[in-house]
């Protein structure tokens, strides 16, 4: 991270070093040259894809949550262990939705090596929301801010301002890349609204299974009538169920929404009986496409499920189909699968 000064008597011990080390006084990518990039670990895929637009191919980012796994359940395997104690530092979500993963990084991180919650970071505690799958009394709020643009877009921010601290050779690209990252953020959240408003207000709607759009929801003028997943992960209890289909009757959805990573018949039934459309696509956390692909990233993924929303619920989303989602800056960044 440091400039080097390159010394006129070069060792043969220092050979190895200066040959990767390459770098001279002002280079701006001294880090990237030097070989010694940043290592950065994430959790969660739509984490790592927006650390990734600010870091671009300037750090390393290794992914600690492989895509389609319960991001709220996961506990890392021991040996994460050995690259916890390589990392500068840790992005999490936080808002407790990785509690054994941060322990882990707690225990093994090197000195100088932080965890960092950009979730936490993002939003009082004052406006943390409570609900259904997330209730107060169990200590755990609703953790999905990053399907809000406005709340990730805070995560790039943070992210882009603690990076230019550990490494602030780089700090110029970083805020270049984070410039770039706002200004697309802003045309999505354009063609969201566009694409929202063809949707009469009564018809914003939200009934899912995973309950990932609470924060969503208020940015953006929509209802979550509720949300089908109990706190404990498992399916809801015969009284729920009925209860649920009683209130999807009441409330008129056109639609009702489950989750690619949580299969889920009960919501299936809910539908067939409640006589509404079962759309069971939406993700929180599992980008679509390939590691590589524009659709893999967090734009990508937040992309997807609104169009999916908009139709679904019988609006049109030509706004939002026009636009492109995609990386502002190469993602190089290791995504487990
Ligand atoms: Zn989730």
């Amino acid at each position: 991270m440091r400039h080097r000064i390159r010394r006129a008597l070069v060792t043969v011990l220092l050979l190895g070093l200066t040959l990767t080390a390459g770098a001279c006084g002002d280079d701006e990518q001294s880090s990237e040259a030097s070989g010694e990039k940043l290592e950065v670990g994430t959790t969660v895929a739509p984490i790592t894809s927006i650390v990734a637009n600010i870091g671009g191919d300037r750090v390393k980012i290794t992914g600690i949550v492989p895509e389609g796994t319960n991001s709220h359940t996961f506990e890392p395997k021991p040996s994460v262990a050995e690259l916890m104690s390589k990392l500068d530092v840790l992005y999490v979500n936080g808002l407790k939705l990785e509690e054994p993963t941060k322990e882990l990084a707690q225990e093994n991180l090197k000195e100088g090596a932080e965890v960092v919650e950009l979730g936490t970071k993002s939003i009082p505690e004052s406006e943390y929301a409570y609900d259904f799958s997330f209730p107060k009394s169990g200590g755990k709020p609703n953790p999905h801010l990053w399907t809000d643009p406005t709340y990730a877009l805070k995560y790039a921010e943070i992210a882009r301002d603690d990076l230019s601290e550990r490494d602030p050779d780089n700090a110029d690209y970083f805020k270049a890349n984070y410039d770039k990252f706002e200004a697309k953020v802003d045309e999505f959240d354009k063609a969201m609204r566009a694409s929202f408003a063809t949707l009469p207000r009564e018809k914003r709607k939200l009934l899912t299974y995973h309950d990932a759009y609470a924060y969503f929801a208020k940015t953006y003028d929509w209802d979550v009538v509720g949300a089908i997943q109990v706190s404990d992960f498992e399916d809801p209890t015969p009284q729920e169920v009925a209860a649920l289909i009683d209130q999807v009757r009441k409330e008129k959805v056109p639609a009702i929404f489950g989750s690619e990573v949580f299969p889920s018949p009960v919501l299936k039934q809910i539908g067939k009986e409640a006589e509404v459309k079962y759309v069971d696509v939406l993700r929180d956390d599992d980008l679509p496409g390939k590691p590589g692909e524009a659709e893999h990233s967090w734009m990508g993924l937040m992309h997807f499920d609104y169009v999916t929303m908009t139709e679904s619920l019988g609006g049109d989303a030509a706004a939002l189909k026009a636009f492109e989602p995609g990386n502002v800056a190469p993602d190089k960044a290791k995504y487990p699968q």
